[in-house]
């Protein structure tokens, strides 16, 4: 069975085609600047040179069908014909309160998304066109819709709702709904497999860092709680969004520096985080190299990367009681060696200890920690692509 990944943004497109007996990844590629001048999509298969077409693409339909001529194409593509996908798995980012698991695409799914477009502005409307396209250019091919919100549907209401009056929730279904739902899922059933445990009775927290950033409290293999909010504004420090704040800076800024709603939020989004603070750069390579160098604005930053962490990481762990696993995942997880020991850096006082040698690992699937640590650390590469053409071969 073949089945294609797409993930839409509002100007690009990433894509992957899985072959699902092997679990391997056939060819994968991605689309920049659907829209706007300079289109252009790149297509990756191992063992061949890149292949980059650069015709004008005026909307996602166009970027699709070039899709689909790269993917069949004679000397650089995998299939020999687009009746070869058995099915299509979409990345969806806000499903709201009315999806709590993966589905297949009808009207209802497709009202669902439009209504949460209102918490999900960019995201949501670039789902839906990367859908309709595929809908049009493979009228016999099942879609499938993976919510980004949908593992966290599982959490209780005293953790997704916020500190204000009912009544808004009732009116605009304004609480909590969390994100990176697929890493998460995947990491429970990575975990599961590993500490060979079944599923429902995995208790773990499951630290996604990366450019975004978000921890989840899993207890019996559901999520009961997550650090990002109505949207991914919210939690940790991240690249370039400031996690949480007192609500009151929202309103000085307006104030103060005349900010419309939209340049508020741009600022929290795009300009904030350890990019904000550092001055240096979003990206923790260049915040480490600027560290040693003694660069007191990107210490602070990466410390109050590691300190957010540790606040609620600490909180989750007593939250799930009896955790299993400490489970670092997402470029950051992955590969940070250094912010991996200064997060679990305090954790020694309860019994958790992580071997240093152990912890010199990048990406992979690793246990951490020494033999006698109270808890489990590990690291476990996540596979969202992986996991959304799970969903969709089950599905299908
Ligand atoms: P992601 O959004 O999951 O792709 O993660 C991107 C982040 O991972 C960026 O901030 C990168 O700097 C960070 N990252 C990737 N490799 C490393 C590394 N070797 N050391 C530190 N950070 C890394």
């Amino acid at each position: 069975m073949k089945i294609l990944v797409i993930n839409c943004g509002s100007s690009s497109l990433k894509y992957q085609l899985f072959d699902m007996e092997k679990e391997e990844v056939m060819v994968k590629g991605l689309v920049e600047r659907i829209g706007i001048e300079g289109s252009r999509l790149i297509q990756e298969v191992e063992g061949k040179d890149k292949f980059i077409i650069e015709k004008e693409m005026k909307d996602h339909t166009k970027a699709v069908s070039y899709v689909f001529e790269a993917l069949t194409d004679k000397e650089n593509g995998v299939i020999n014909d687009l009746s070869e996908i058995d099915g299509v798995g979409h990345r969806f980012v806000h499903g709201g309160e009315k999806i709590a698991k993966s589905v297949i695409i009808d009207d209802e799914v497709k009202k669902a998304v439009k209504e949460y477009t209102k918490f999900a502005p960019l995201h949501n409307p670039a789902n839906l066109m990367g859908l309709e396209a595929c809908e049009k250019l493979l009228p016999n091919v099942k879609n499938v819709a993976v919510f980004d919100t949908a593992f966290h549907q599982t959490m209780p209401q005293e953790n997704y709702l916020y500190g204000i009056d009912y009544k808004f929730y009732e009116k605009y279904s304004l609480r909590k709904y969390g994100f990176h739902g697929t890493s998460h899922k995947y990491i429970t059933k990575r975990v599961s497999e590993l500490l060979e445990k079944p599923q429902e009775k995995v208790n773990l927290v499951s630290c996604h860092l990366g450019n975004g950033s978000s921890l989840c409290a899993v207890k019996n293999g559901e999520s009961i709680d997550t650090t990002m909010g109505l949207t991914p504004l919210e939690g940790l420090v991240m690249g370039t969004r400031s996690g949480d704040l007192d609500p009151t800076v929202v309103t000085f800024l307006m104030d103060n520096e005349n900010m419309t709603t939209d340049e508020v939020n741009n600022e929290l989004n795009k300009h904030s985080g350890v990019l904000g603070i550092s001055g240096v750069s979003s990206d923790f390579r260049d915040l480490e190299e600027a560290q040693e160098k003694g660069n007191e604005k990107a210490d602070a930053a990466l410390k109050m990367f590691s300190n957010r962490v540790k606040k609620y990481l600490a909180g989750y762990m007593a939250e799930i009681e009896n955790c299993d696993a400490i489970v670092f995942t997402g470029g950051i997880g992955e590969n940070s060696i250094t912010m991996r020991e200064d997060i679990m850096k305090g954790f020694e006082q309860f019994g958790i200890k992580i071997d240093h040698d152990k912890n010199n690992v990048r990406g992979g699937e690793h246990v951490i920690s020494t033999e006698d640590s109270s808890v489990k650390v590990m690291v476990v590469a996540t596979n969202e692509e992986l996991m959304i053409a799970k969903d969709t071969q089950n599905l299908i």
